[in-house]
């Protein structure tokens, strides 16, 4: 009688004991995913077609405040974009986002052959062609590369004249951007402290 008491109390303590390793091992892997939330870096770029640039001049290429908040943390946009009024600053707020899913979240379309824009498809054909400009070098495979800090991109398709002078026409500020948060509050630059993280690690409403 007294040894089954004693077992029935071992049992519910290591089911209590079980119970609170796990979850404290639950919101230490959600305390170290945070971090993902602090990824938050800029490039620079153009978009030329047959010398003109792309401004992007409507409200549906950029993310506003609601796509900054918490829940959003799931949707691709969220990932990468840029902000108003800004045309020419990428914002990279996840690891291992390429070019193509900035375009994709532009609603464009990249490969290394061809750019998908609103007025249609463009690659090389009757004396046009597609180049890319990164960081003052020529590139043949742009889609699938990750954006990297800083970075300079000049997307051109035409007649292969006039490349230097657009390629110099960006403005080189995403090195300045990377000091500021967001002007729509999306993640800023700096990092979270532990505490914040742990703070955000047991909000499960995120
Ligand atoms: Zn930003
Ligand atoms: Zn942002």
């Amino acid at each position: 009688m007294w040894l089954k008491d004693l077992n029935k109390k071992r049992v519910a303590f290591f089911t209590v004991l079980g119970i609170v390793l796990g979850f404290l091992i639950f919101a230490g892997a959600r305390a170290s995913l945070q971090e993902d939330h602090g990824t938050h870096y800029h490039a620079n770029f153009a978009l030329y077609i047959n010398g003109q640039q792309d401004k992007f001049d409507n409200f549906t290429f950029y993310e506003e405040v609601q796509s900054c908040s918490a829940e959003a943390q799931n949707n691709p946009r969220h990932r990468v974009h840029m902000h108003q009024p800004e045309n020419h600053v990428v914002h990279v707020h996840a690891d291992g986002v390429t070019w193509g899913h900035f375009f994709a979240n532009l609603g464009y379309g990249l490969t290394n052959k061809a750019v998908t824009t609103d007025d249609g498809v463009f690659a090389d054909g009757d004396g046009k062609k597609l180049t890319f400009f990164l960081n003052r070098q020529p590139v043949t495979s742009i889609a699938n590369k990750v954006i990297e800090s800083g970075d300079s991109l000049l997307i051109d398709y035409g007649d292969g004249t006039g490349i230097d002078e657009r390629y110099n026409q960006i403005p080189s500020d995403a090195h300045e951007y990377n000091t500021k948060p967001d002007p729509a509050a999306c993640s800023g630059a700096e990092t979270l402290t532990f505490s914040e993280r742990l703070k955000r690690a047991f909000d499960f409403t995120n």
